[in-house]
């Protein structure tokens, strides 16, 4: 896992655009880039940590502030009565690519299920 600084961080400080959902004083929601599905937003903590464990471990509070930022995006995306999958990537078998966590919030549409 890299220790560079992460584009989200750029993101976070407005120096790369992105399509910003929603904001907190503690989190950002923005759209991804490359969707996986109708709707896909991803939600950061401004402060950096890598993944989502590391995250847990060192600010509870501040996982929780993630996941009420994601449930109101998916508010804010219509979400909440059709359903919403929320998902944390930890490490390259898992596909994380940025290591500054996110949460996936996915939905809009019938999500297949889990597995390669
Ligand atoms: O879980 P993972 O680390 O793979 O997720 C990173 C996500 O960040 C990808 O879904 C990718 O499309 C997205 N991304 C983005 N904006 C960027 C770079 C990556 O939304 N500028």
């Amino acid at each position: 896992m890299s220790d560079a600084d992460t584009l989200f961080e750029r993101i976070i400080a407005r120096e790369i655009p992105a399509e910003i959902v929603h904001e907190t004083e503690t989190t950002l929601a923005f759209r991804d880039i490359n969707p996986q599905a109708k709707t896909h937003v991803l939600v950061v903590p401004k402060t950096r940590y890598r993944t989502v464990g590391e995250l847990a471990a060192a600010d509870p509070q501040l996982l929780a502030d993630v996941l009420t930022t994601a449930e109101e995006v998916a508010r804010l995306e219509g979400l909440t009565g059709s359903g919403y999958r929320v998902v944390f990537n930890t490490g390259d078998d898992a596909g994380q690519t940025v290591y500054h966590v996110h949460a996936h919030v996915l939905g809009g549409e019938q999500l297949g299920l889990f597995g390669r």
